[in-house]
């Protein structure tokens, strides 16, 4: 100990003592003689202040013999008063349910155990600054009025479990280098933690604070253990360092809870926390999962600017209040959420899934790039690689909405490429405030401008599945990669359940105003209509016919060519066998016989069409023929006259033509039209 520590008592004469002069020519009690300390101690014994133990350096006997020298009530437990151990050096010290009244441990260093558990302090009582080399035990301790302990150095395993602060408790600048033991502890006044530093395990387990809890800056090395504590006034971790894991389970906050700029570097978890006030998480970060789920919000939730490098979990969340969260998250899980005064989610990033989510009222999901500040604090989110390519790289993007009730949901630049709609409820009121969220349809022939029809992963992925080439188109639209981990183990629906899927979208589309997506989810019904082994195999055949011959009336390319085929097919067959040999029909030539005003007049037997003879070649090449040919299929196919005389084959061909060439035509003017209509 240096002698140049300014004590405000006198100090010993001896060199490097700093006790209090208490004895002739100014020693210390640890300098006294026998009998100089047997009068200190008989005093003390009477009920005197215990001054004399101030700046001491005790060596075990030594405060063995004053330990004996105290007081006691009947049950032999000790009392001192006006205790004043500052600066004082003590061996292990065993105080077990003493009562201390205006007890000073000031600077106070404890070499081995400091053993308070049960004891009562009475007045203030400061431990400012004091070290605890050893254990400090103070488990049950009751502290009647404020208790300091500002720049308190723990060096082993602290513990105040149980104990009761009924006035001021300051541990602001505590340095607990051990466990800190704080559970089921009442704080009935502020207690302050502000910047105290935990380097171990924090238990504030069932801890009740009545008042303000202040952990303002405070570092937690080890784990941070909140589970079941309450607090009454105002929970402040402004500034905060959580470096392990994080756990405010089943934790009320009656006031506000501020977790202002708080760096949570392990997980949170808050599952089923409740906050009766405001809840701030404003630029927090949270470098794990972080859990909301089942904790309840009594106001409206205002989540963020928040930054979470894992999963945000608000799963099971009910509120009666808007929502309004701001988040840069990987993953976000709203699972059985009920949002049923809606709100605003702005995004960055995030995976989102809404699996079982009640969403009655408007909820708008938005992407939001975080600000430069927390982009800056969580480098961490930005990945190398890219979430998509063709979208900037903060996109969210909504996984899954299954089973939900998305009656209110509005998604204003969400990526939907993966999202997974199977048993969604008012699929046909989801609104998208931007086109093109969906996969693209591959391709046979890529033209420009022409980008394949909107098609939903799970449509993607059921067509993954098939066999051959058929398959093997579709397998680029997807990867493994791509699949959320949100989704792991989503059974990919059937094309009859992705039928009634696409017919609730196209509804959507349709009620929107919006022709193109509209027409793209109805290809998308059509065609999950005609795989689905449901319909009826007529009805399939029918739809095959239509896709085969107009792709459902949505492809003008395709119905004009059916039809160009038609007219070529008819005109090749009226060529080979409609026709009959001669253009003219024999010149009809009557004789009359008999005498005028009795005459018989004999008309020759019409004679029927000739067939058409001589090579088949020799039909196709004729320019008469051909051109005869066309004439009379443009007559049959596209306008309802035709003069020729036809053979028994070629009214057969005719009456063909007649019946498919006006529907054709009809599926090639409805193509134009759905086509011009975007
Ligand atoms: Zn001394």
């Amino acid at each position: 100990m240096s002698g140049e520590t300014q004590v405000d008592w006198p100090a010993c004469t001896v060199e490097d003592c700093r006790g209090r002069q208490v004895a002739a020519e100014g020693r210390c009690l640890a300098h006294t003689t026998k009998d100089e300390r047997e009068a200190i101690f008989a005093q003390i014994a009477s009920g005197a202040a215990v001054i004399a133990a101030t700046g001491v350096r005790f060596t075990e006997e030594l405060l063995a013999d004053l330990l004996a020298a105290l007081p006691s009530n009947n049950d032999g437990v000790p009392s001192l008063r006006d205790a004043d151990f500052r600066l004082a050096v003590l061996p292990t010290l065993d105080l077990q349910a003493a009562t201390l009244v205006n007890a000073k441990f000031d600077g106070t260093s404890f070499h081995g155990e400091a053993g308070f558990a049960e004891a009562r302090f009475q007045g203030e009582v400061g431990f400012v600054e004091a070290d605890f080399r050893g254990d400090a035990e103070f488990a049950g301790t009751n502290f009647q009025d404020d208790a300091w302990f500002r720049d308190a150095n723990f060096q082993g395993d602290a513990s105040f479990d149980g104990a009761n602060f009924q006035g001021d408790a300051t541990l602001g600048w505590a340095n607990f280098q051990g466990d800190a033991d704080f559970d089921g502890a009442i704080f009935e006044s502020d207690a302050v933690f502000a910047r105290a530093s935990f380097r171990r395990t924090a238990l504030f387990g069932g801890a009740i604070f009545q008042r303000d809890a202040e952990f303002v800056e405070a570092t937690f090395q080890g784990d941070a253990w909140f589970r079941e504590a309450m607090f009454h006034g105002a929970a402040l971790f402004r500034g905060a360092i959580l470096q392990s894991g994080a756990e405010f389970a089943e934790a009320t906050f009656q006031g506000n809870a501020r977790f202002i700029e708080t760096s949570f570097q392990g997980g949170a978890v808050f599952v089923g926390a409740t906050f009766e006030a405001d809840a701030r998480f404003v630029k927090a970060s949270f470098h794990g999962d972080t859990v909301f789920r089942g904790a309840t919000f009594q106001r409206p939730i205002e989540l963020g600017p928040m930054a979470v490098a894992g999963t945000l979990v608000l799963d099971g969340i009910e509120s009666d209040q808007p929502m309004q969260l701001e988040l840069a998250a990987w993953r976000l899980s709203c699972k059985r959420t009920r949002f049923r005064a809606g709100g605003h989610l702005r995004i960055a990033w995030a995976e989102i899934s809404l699996d079982d989510a009640e969403i009655p009222a408007p909820l708008i999901i938005s992407l939001h790039p975080p600000a430069q500040e927390l982009s800056n604090r969580v480098c961490w989110l930005v990945q190398p690689e890219s979430k998509a390519e063709g979208f900037p790289a903060p996109l969210p993007s909504l996984v899954s909405v299954q089973r939900a009730d998305i009656a209110g949901l509005v998604l204003a630049d969400i990526d939907l490429r993966n999202c997974h709609f199977v048993g969604a409820h008012h699929l046909d009121q989801l609104q998208l405030t931007t086109a093109d969220v969906f996969h693209r349809a591959p391709q046979l022939r890529v033209r420009p401008g022409n980008r394949g029809r909107q098609t939903l992963a799970e449509e993607c992925r059921w067509r993954q599945t098939r066999p051959g080439s058929r398959g093997h188109r579709w397998r680029h639209t997807t990867s493994e990669e791509f699949l959320p981990s949100l989704l792991a183990g989503v059974r990919p629906p059937g094309p009859a359940e992705l039928a009634a899927i696409y017919r609730q979208l196209r509804k959507g589309r349709e009620d929107a105003k919006n022709e193109p997506g509209a027409a793209d989810f109805y290809y998308g019904e059509m065609e999950m209509r005609r795989h689905a082994p449901n319909t009826p195999r007529a009805e399939r055949l029918l739809l095959g016919l239509y896709w085969l011959t107009a792709g459902y009336a949505l492809r003008a390319s395709r119905a004009l060519a059916t039809l160009v085929l038609l007219l070529g097919s008819v005109i090749v067959l009226l060529a080979l066998w409609g026709l009959p040999t001669s253009s003219t029909p024999a010149a009809a030539s009557l004789s009359i016989t008999g005498v005028p005003p009795a005459q018989r007049v004999n008309l020759p037997a019409q004679s029927t069409p000739a067939m058409p003879d001589g090579p088949m070649l020799d039909r196709l090449t004729s320019a008469g023929r051909i051109e005869r040919a066309a004439r009379t299929a443009l007559g049959v196919v596209v306008f309802r006259d035709t003069g020729q005389q036809l053979t028994t084959p070629g009214r057969y061909i005719e009456m063909a033509g007649r019946l498919l060439g006006p529907v054709l035509l009809a599926l090639t003017l409805l193509s134009i039209r759905n086509r011009v209509k975007r």
